[in-house]
Parts: structure tokens; C-alpha cells; sequence
């Protein structure tokens, strides 16, 4: 909130309505809200979910959880609230604007390289994830073969 005290702009730099607060910020804003529906839309997420503080507080039960959906819901909050975040100080430093589908782009892309990145454990979940997400198959995940013998 010391941010706040120190800064000159007075309007919300994301939807340019309403005075500039953290609880706007990710609550109320139309832009953030944009960027998370876009981000749900994009990840196929079921959430209906549009205010973040709900959301946030709802996913923090959840962080214990071993179920790989939820565990990719909370990588993309992460990740869209971090771009918010950084989004909204570019535009304090007069960086170059983007609209909320470019911004939940650059999330989606972030989520996708970040699970490109870590050894992934085959689920029927996660191989639709995969499909659906365009994620390269691990090689070491079961033939298809061999996951009906398993199953
Ligand atoms: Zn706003």
C-alpha cells in the first residue's frame, strides 16, 4: 500500500475508471477481469469464477492438493497476477500498452513453457491437457498401447 502514498496517478492505469488500489487492482477491475476469463478460456479452466480475491481465497485449500488441475489453476493465478502486476507498473513508467488478450496470451504461453519445463507424471488429465494445450507428449509417458493394458 506504500506504493500507493508515492504515487501520482489517481486512476486505475488498467481500466482508467477508478481510482488506483491493490484491492481494485485484482478484485474489481474490468481489465484484470478480462485477462483471468481470457486466461480461463484459454486453459479450458471450468471456473466460474471471475472475481481474483475469490478466487484466490478459494485456492488456498487447494494448495496442498496433489490433483494436477488444480495445481496448474494456481500457476496460472500466479501467473496472471503477476502479469497484471507488471503490466500495470509498465504502464506507470509509460510502457507500451496491451490489451487483455495479448496480456492472457503471454500467460498462457508462460503456463505452457513452464510445464514443457518440469517432468510431467502421465494422468488421463494430463494427456488430455497435453492434446488440448499442444504440449509436446513426454517420452516417457506409457504408449497409448500400454495405458489400456493398465488401466
Ligand atoms: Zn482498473
Amino acid at each position: 500500500m506504500l506504493i500507493w502514498q508515492n504515487s501520482t496517478t489517481l486512476q486505475c492505469l488498467l481500466c482508467k475508471t477508478v481510482p488506483d488500489s491493490i484491492p481494485h487492482l485484482f478484485c474489481d477491475c474490468q481489465y484484470s477481469r478480462e485477462v483471468w476469463t481470457t486466461v480461463c478460456a484459454l486453459c479450458n479452466f471450468q471456473t466460474a469464477d471471475i472475481n481474483l480475491q475469490q478466487i484466490i481465497a478459494n485456492q488456498i485449500p487447494r494448495l496442498q492438493s496433489k490433483h494436477i488441475q488444480l495445481d496448474i489453476e494456481r500457476l496460472a493465478l500466479a501467473a496472471t497476477v503477476y502479469f497484471i502486476w507488471r503490466e500495470r507498473n509498465s504502464r506507470h513508467h509509460n510502457g507500451g500498452t496491451l490489451p487483455h488478450t495479448k496480456l492472457a496470451m503471454e500467460v498462457f504461453k508462460t503456463l505452457k513453457a513452464r510445464l514443457c519445463g518440469i517432468p510431467l507424471k502421465w494422468s488421463s488429465p494430463m494427456e488430455d491437457l497435453c492434446k488440448r494445450w499442444k504440449i509436446p507428449r513426454p517420452s516417457n509417458w506409457p504408449t497409448p498401447d500400454n495405458i489400456h493394458h493398465d488401466a
